[in-house]
């Protein structure tokens, strides 16, 4: 602590100086970042049953000129509190949309879906579904091809009012996706609420399968209740064909993980495909 002025006493801890220094210096070049096109998509393949890529996911990266790489766990989280998910989250959707109208020209990519991933403060803010039109006008994005992944975080916000974006936005040919399922606090009644057509089980479930009993009961529950809803059941962080197997057995439709491929750049996809 150090002294400063007459009443005030000033207290620096200089750990937390260099959080809010690294902080305001990731902030700033986000936002350069977006200007300069520093971030890229990579696509992780989903599978059926029979390991064919039915489907991508769209993870954003980022190569900072200076830091290297940084995680989208690093910088999602600061972009959702500094509000730069906004631009960045509009960024990705359009992104992801010229790829589809892209891959909808040749027919070894015309089938595929991608993924987004959405942060709740899309969803919350005011003009979400207007822009989510106007790029899929822009883009020429096909019709049925684009998924919106979201997180029970969702339940904690204005519930109605999101369902009611939700809706809208349905309409216009976009499918909903809740990722992550099982870690939050909704509960299977509350699911029933909002308008989905896929659930993600969450990979920490998928990661235990082999360590007790419970996750294979809980495991069977989510997959017999997503059922039950008349949604498509994907197990995300596949890592061994034990787990696979598994999952195939417990009636998933869907799968993704290191199993079959990690998250690619483009070129590196189209090679596989
Ligand atoms: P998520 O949506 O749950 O994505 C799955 C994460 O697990 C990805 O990490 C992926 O690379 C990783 N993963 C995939 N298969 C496996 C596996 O078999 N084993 C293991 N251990 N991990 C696997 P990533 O790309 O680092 O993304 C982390 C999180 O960042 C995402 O979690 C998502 O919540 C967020 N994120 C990524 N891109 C975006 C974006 O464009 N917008 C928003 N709002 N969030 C994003
Ligand atoms: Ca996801
Ligand atoms: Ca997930
Ligand atoms: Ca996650």
């Amino acid at each position: 602590a150090k002294n400063s002025g007459r009443n005030t006493i000033r207290f620096y801890d200089p750990k937390m100086q260099e959080a809010i220094k690294y902080k305001v210096a990731i902030e700033t070049s986000l936002k350069r970042a977006l200007k300069k096109n520093e971030l890229e998509l990579y696509y992780q393949p989903k599978v059926d049953d029979a390991q064919t890529i039915i489907a991508l996911e769209a993870l954003v990266r980022w190569n900072h000129p200076e830091r290297g790489f940084i995680p989208p766990s690093e910088f999602i989280p600061l972009a959702e509190e500094n509000g730069l998910i906004i631009p960045l989250g509009a960024w990705v959707i359009k992104t992801a949309c010229l790829q589809l109208a892209r891959w909808s020209l040749e027919e070894k990519t015309s089938s595929l879906t991608i993924a987004v991933n959405l942060s709740i403060k899309q969803l919350q803010s005011d003009n979400f579904v207007a822009t989510v039109e106007r790029i899929l006008k822009s883009t020429k994005c096909p019709k049925g091809k684009l998924i919106f992944e979201i997180t029970e975080t969702l339940f904690m916000g204005d519930v109605d009012a999101i369902v009611s974006k939700m809706r809208n936005i349905k309409e216009m040919g976009v499918h909903f996706s809740i990722d992550d399922f099982g870690t939050g606090y909704s509960s299977l009644s509350a699911i029933k609420k909002i308008p989905l057509d896929e659930l993600k089980i969450d990979q920490s479930f998928t990661q235990d399968i082999k360590s007790t009993d419970d996750e294979a009961v809980i495991i069977h529950t989510i997959i017999g209740m997503a059922k039950n809803l008349g949604l498509r059941v994907v197990a995300e962080g596949v890592e061994t064909n034990a787990q696979f197997e598994f999952l195939k057995n417990a009636g998933c439709h869907v799968f993704q993980g290191y199993l079959f491929s990690k998250p690619l750049p483009f070129e590196a996809l189209k090679k596989i495909l």
